[in-house]
């Protein structure tokens, strides 16, 4: 869902600039944005886990002052740079504690260390928190108060922005969106985090494959049974293709995943009131572009309207994510421009 990059010139842009770095576990994304959340230059470079932390932060802080200085500008044209990073960390203190994706990185300093090798002061921040602010500043969230966004890959990823202030939580918590519960039985599907009924056991791509699996064995007629005796290997994906090549079966799964969703996004709203509530990740089965992807929000709507208090359903929006893997150097740019002008206001 990687539309074509759109960059800017500095003549276009406006001032002042930030530097937005989304860390990952295989690729580092680092781009130049301006004022308005316009990328400028953009660069990938890859991760290269077994090198250690302090050889990725220096990298990340060269690859900072190198999208810098391919568009002419200087560091004192930057007013800071925002990082974005996986899990476990402690924010305040700049820690990274024990990234699943990035596991010899643990206990890592990294907002001091990108900070030194890139020349700039750093704003830090967990990676779907900055994806979150990223469509919310310029994504499906412009214009909002307030959005709550949901991730849609082998887990459900959450993020809860209200009045440019992300909910974290206290103790790092907020906004685990996945895991709110959509099945109180004591049989319920069993999540990714060991407990059980919550949302990402059902509308995650792990969910959608678990249920798919179990159809089948039930007896489930499907075209899907001729191309797994193929060799194909069965993911959201390939559901997706057989349901839009006209196999009710797959397409009654995907109805269902949308079902499911609806059923969390009708309490996520009546918990915030936002908005809107936006769908992004890998698995939004061809997002807006494509009419099985148009059919799946469809009935996350309809699920909603059946749901949700008459002034909510029929006021928040609910629509896919604009920026795709963008979003998370965009807002973490973002995160810093709000730091820098907060800074920058007291003085
Ligand atoms: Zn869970």
């Amino acid at each position: 869902m990687s539309q074509s990059r759109q960059t800017i010139s500095v003549q276009e842009a406006k001032r002042p600039f930030f530097v937005g770095i989304d860390l990952g576990g295989t690729s580092i994304k680092v781009g130049l944005v301006d004022d308005a959340g316009r990328t400028l230059r953009f660069l990938s470079v890859p991760t290269l886990v077994d090198r250690g932390a302090e050889d990725g932060a220096k990298r990340m802080g060269e690859a900072a002052r190198q999208v810098i200085a391919d568009a002419g500008l200087m560091l004192a044209d930057v007013g800071r740079v925002g990082l974005g990073t996986p899990g476990t960390m402690d924010l305040a203190a700049g820690m990274l504690l024990q990234p699943v994706n990035l596991p010899s990185w643990k206990d890592f300093p990294i907002r001091d260390r990108v900070a030194h090798h890139a020349g700039l002061p750093l704003t830090y921040a967990n990676d779907a928190g900055a994806a979150a602010y990223g469509e919310f500043w310029i994504g499906s969230g412009r214009g909002m108060h307030s959005m709550v966004i949901l991730t849609l890959g082998t887990g459900v990823g959450g993020g809860i922005i209200i009045g440019d202030l992300s909910v974290d939580g206290e103790h790092g918590h907020g906004a685990e969106c996945g895991h709110i519960i959509i099945d109180s039985h004591d049989d319920a599907r069993l999540c990714g985090c060991g407990h059980r009924g919550h949302l990402e056991a059902y509308a995650s791509a792990t969910g959608v494959i678990k249920r798919t699996r179990e159809a089948l064995d039930a007896g489930g007629k499907s075209s899907l049974i001729a191309r797994l005796a193929e060799g194909a290997e069965l993911t959201p994906l390939l559901v997706g293709e057989q349901a839009e090549a006209g196999d009710a079966f797959s397409l009654e799964i995907v109805l269902e995943t949308a079902r499911y969703l609806g059923i969390g996004v009708v309490s996520l709203m009546h918990t915030i009131d936002p908005d809107g509530v936006v769908l992004g990740g890998a698995m939004t089965f061809g997002g807006a572009d494509a009419p099985l992807g148009r059919r799946f929000l469809e009935r996350v709507r309809e699920e909603v309207r059946r749901r949700a208090m008459p002034v909510p359903a029929q006021k928040t929006s609910i629509e896919f994510a604009q920026l795709g893997g963008d979003a998370g150097y965009i807002g973490a740019a973002g995160l810093a421009r709000i730091e820098f002008r907060r800074l920058q206001a007291a003085g």
